[in-house]
C-alpha cells in the first residue's frame, strides 16, 4: 500500500470516527468537549468523569467501533495498517475499501466470529 493509498483510509478513518462522535454528542446533548482520545481509554481507564460518562452512553458496537478506528490510525502510523493481525497477510484492498478499521483478513475474521459465538 503506497502512502497515497494509506492517507486516503486515514482520512476516511477520521471522518468516520467524527462521524460517531458528532452523532453521540448530539445525543449526549452537552456542550462540553469531549476528549478526543477518546477511544484510546475505555470507560475503566477513562481519566475525566465526563469521558466516563460519554463513554457509558455509547453502545457497545459504538465504542466498539471508536476502538478499532483509534488501532486502524494507529496502525496507518506504523505502517503496518493493511497487515491482517492474526496471519500477517495482506487485507484485500476491496475489503479495506468498505471496512478500513478492518482488523484481520476476511478468513481470520470468520474464524475469530465462529469463536466468539462459542
Ligand atoms: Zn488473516
Amino acid at each position: 500500500m503506497n502512502k497515497k493509498e494509506r492517507d486516503q483510509h486515514k482520512t476516511k478513518l477520521l471522518k468516520k470516527k467524527e462521524e460517531i462522535i458528532h452523532k453521540l454528542r448530539e445525543t449526549f446533548n452537552e456542550s462540553k468537549e469531549v476528549e478526543s482520545g477518546i477511544a484510546q481509554d475505555l470507560v475503566d481507564k477513562a481519566e475525566s468523569s465526563y469521558t466516563k460518562e460519554f463513554l457509558l452512553t455509547l453502545s457497545n458496537a459504538e465504542r466498539e467501533r471508536l476502538f478499532l478506528i483509534d488501532e486502524a490510525l494507529k496502525r496507518i502510523d506504523k505502517g503496518d495498517f493493511s497487515i491482517c493481525q492474526m496471519c500477517q497477510k495482506n487485507i484485500s484492498k476491496k475489503r479495506l475499501d468498505v471496512v478500513p478499521w478492518a482488523r484481520y483478513c476476511i478468513n481470520c475474521q470468520a474464524k475469530a466470529e465462529e469463536e466468539e459465538s462459542l
